[in-house]
C-alpha cells in the first residue's frame, strides 16, 4: 500500500524524515552484531580462548571504519561510545597536550553543540577561542580562518557538513590552509559520513568524528580518527583500551555493528546519494513551489543529499511539527539534539535569519526508507498545515491588518460615544 493510501485508510504506516536525529539499525548490522551478546561474549582484552573471536571482530571492525573514510591505517580508528566522546577525546587531547605551544583554537558559530560546549570548556580553562561567523548560506569561508591564525593557533575545529541546515563546508581548502600553517585540524563529520564520500588523507584532517547510528549503525559506538603522529593526550584513564586514548571495556556488540554499517554505507552511496538527492529536490521543489512566502535554509545545491531545510513566515516550527506528527509524520523544528530548550537554532541566527523566522523552522532528514511517494504525501498535506497555522497566527498579515482596523474601529466607536 502507498503511504498516501494508507494514510487516508487509516493505517498505520508512518513517515519518518528525521534521519538526523535517530536511524533505525539495518537488518544486515542487526544480525552481524547479535553473535556478540552471547556466543561470542568474551572480552577482547582476555588472553583465553573466550577472547579471540571478539579480538578478531573488532580488529575487523576498525578495518572498515577506516575504510569509509580513507585512513591510511586502521590503528588510526580509536572507538568511542558515541560522536560526543569522539570529540571531547580529540579537542581535549590536542588542547591539553599542546597548551605550552599555544592556547587559541579556532572554529565556526554554527557547530553542534556537543563541540561549542567542548570549545566553551576551553575558554573557562586558559583558552581564548575564535568562532567564525558563517556566511547567510551557511559556509565557513577558508579567507576567515587564516585570517583569525594567531601564532598561538593550536587546533581548528570545523564540520564537514551541518547537521541541520546541510551546507558542506571547504574542508579541503582548509585543510590545505592549515597543514601549511602546521595547526592540527579536527572535523565532526556525523552530519555527512556516509553521506558523502570522506578521505582524511586527501582533505589533510588530522582527527575526526564519526558517529555509529547516524549510518543505521546501534547507538552506543562512535570513532575518532587521530592521524598517525598527532600529539594528543589521554582524558579518559583507565585500562588503556583504544590506544590509551578510550580506556575502558569495548562495546563489542554495537562496534561490530558499527563497522558493518560503516561497510553498507560504502557499498550503497554511490546508488544511495543520487537517489536521497532527487527526493531531496523534489520536496524542495514541491515545498517552495506550493507555499507563499517559504524559504530553504542552507545553500540550495551545495548541500548533504539528504537535507532540506525550511522556514514558513508567520508559522511557529513547533505548531508546524507538531501538525505533521498528527498527519503521521516525523520532521524536526529545530536541532534534533538540543530541541528541549526551544531557543531558535544557533545555527540559523548565525546565518542572519531574523529570530521570529528561525522559530519557523522545519528540517526534513531523509533516508534509506524514503519513498518519492512519501514526499509526494508531504508536499500535498504541506500547505494546509501551514494554511491553518497562519490563520490562526497573530503575526500573519492578514490578522495584523484585521487588529488595526478592528482598533480603529473601536477608537472611533468610543470617540463617537463621547461625543
Ligand atoms: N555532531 C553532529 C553534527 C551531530 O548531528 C550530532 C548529533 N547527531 C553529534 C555531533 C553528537 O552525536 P552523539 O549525540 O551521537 O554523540
Amino acid at each position: 500500500m502507498s503511504p498516501m493510501s494508507s494514510q487516508m485508510s487509516g493505517a498505520k504506516k508512518r513517515i519518518y524524515m528525521d534521519h538526523s536525529a535517530a536511524c533505525p539499525i539495518d537488518e544486515k548490522v542487526l544480525q552481524a552484531m547479535t553473535p556478540f551478546f552471547v556466543d561470542s561474549f568474551g572480552n577482547p582484552s582476555s588472553l583465553h580462548m573466550a577472547g579471540r573471536a571478539p579480538r578478531k571482530a573488532l580488529e575487523e571492525a576498525r578495518q572498515k571504519v577506516a575504510n569509509l573514510i580513507n585512513a591510511k591505517r586502521k590503528e588510526e580508528i580509536i572507538f568511542t561510545s558515541g560522536a560526543t566522546e569522539a570529540s571531547n577525546i580529540g579537542i581535549k587531547g590536542v588542547a591539553l597536550r599542546m597548551k605550552g605551544e599555544g592556547n587559541h583554537v579556532i572554529t565556526s558559530a554554527i557547530e553542534h553543540i556537543s563541540i561549542l560546549n567542548i570549545m566553551k570548556y576551553l575558554e573557562k580553562n586558559g583558552f581564548e577561542v575564535t568562532y567564525i561567523p558563517p556566511t547567510t548560506d551557511g559556509f565557513v569561508d577558508p579567507a576567515k580562518i587564516e585570517q583569525a591564525i594567531r601564532k598561538e593557533t593550536v587546533l581548528v575545529s570545523i564540520m564537514y557538513a551541518n547537521n541541520e541546515i546541510g551546507t558542506l563546508q571547504p574542508i579541503d581548502e582548509i585543510g590545505k590552509v592549515l597543514e601549511q600553517k602546521d595547526i592540527y585540524f579536527h572535523v565532526d563529520a556525523v552530519a555527512a559520513e556516509g553521506k558523502i564520500p570522506i578521505d582524511v588523507q586527501a582533505s589533510k584532517i588530522d582527527l575526526l568524528t564519526l558517529s555509529s547510528n547516524d549510518l543505521y549503525g546501534p547507538k552506543g559506538a562512535g570513532a575518532l580518527y587521530v592521524k598517525d603522529g598527532t600529539r594528543i593526550e589521554a582524558v579518559v584513564q583507565g585500562g588503556g583500551q583504544e590506544r590509551g586514548l578510550r580506556s575502558g571495556s569495548e562495546n563489542m556488540p554495537a562496534i561490530v555493528g558499527f563497522g558493518a554499517a560503516a561497510e553498507l554505507a560504502k557499498n550503497e552511496m554511490a546508488s544511495e546519494a543520487p537517489r536521497l538527492t532527487a527526493l531531496r529536490d523534489k520536496l524542495i521543489k514541491g515545498i517552495l513551489g506550493g507555499i507563499e512566502e517559504s524559504y530553504l535554509n542552507g545553500h540550495p545545491t551545495k548541500r548533504l543529499p539528504h537535507n532540506a531545510n525550511f522556514r514558513f513566515r508567520y508559522v511557529e516550527g513547533e505548531s508546524m511539527l507538531l501538525n505533521l506528527d498528527m498527519q503521521g509524520i516525523s520532521v524536526a523544528s529545530s536541532s534534533p539534539c538540543t530541541s528541549k530548550n526551544l531557543l531558535p537554532s544557533h545555527v540559523l541566527l548565525a546565518c542572519e535569519v531574523p529570530t521570529e523566522e528561525a522559530q519557523s523552522a522545519v528540517q526534513f532528514t531523509l533516508g534509506r526508507s524514503n519513498t518519492s511517494e512519501e514526499v509526494d504525501f508531504v508536499v500535498q498535506i504541506l500547505p494546509n498545515i501551514i494554511k491553518k497555522l497562519r490563520a490562526m497566527s497573530p503575526f500573519s498579515p492578514k490578522n495584523i491588518e484585521e487588529m488595526r482596523s478592528t482598533a480603529g474601529h473601536r477608537e472611533k466607536g468610543h470617540h463617537h460615544g463621547l461625543e
